[in-house]
C-alpha cells in the first residue's frame, strides 16, 4: 500500500497531538559573512566570526531573511541562540520554528 498523508484534528485527537511534533525538525546551521581560524588541541577550524545568523541547508537566506548565498555554513556547529553574537531575529525565528524550545 502506498503511504499517505493523514491529518488529524488535533484538538479532538489530543493524544495524536502530543505523540506527533507540531513542525518538522529542522537542523539549523550556523552561518555567518565572517570567519576566523581557531585552533583547538592543535587542530585549525574555520569559526563564524560577528553576528552568527541561522540558515538550514539549501537555504540563501538566512532565519531572519538575510541574503546569505555566499555566506560559508559552518556545518560542525549547529546554530545556539546561548551564544552572545547568536542573530537576535534568527534565534526568535528558530525558537518560534520549533515551537518555543530553547535551542
Ligand atoms: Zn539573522
Amino acid at each position: 500500500m502506498a503511504p499517505t498523508t493523514t491529518t488529524y484534528d488535533t484538538t479532538r485527537y489530543p493524544r495524536i497531538a502530543a505523540r506527533r511534533p507540531a513542525t518538522r525538525t529542522v537542523e539549523w546551521f550556523a552561518s555567518s559573512p565572517h570567519r576566523v581560524l581557531r585552533r583547538r588541541n592543535g587542530e585549525a577550524t574555520w569559526a563564524p566570526a560577528g553576528t552568527v545568523h541561522a540558515r538550514v541547508i539549501g537555504a540563501s537566506t538566512t532565519a531572519c531573511g538575510v541574503p546569505a548565498m555566499t555566506w560559508r555554513m559552518f556545518f560542525g556547529q549547529p546554530f545556539r541562540s546561548i551564544e552572545p553574537q547568536a542573530c537576535r531575529a534568527c534565534v526568535e525565528h528558530v525558537q518560534e520554528a520549533k515551537g518555543s524550545r530553547r535551542v
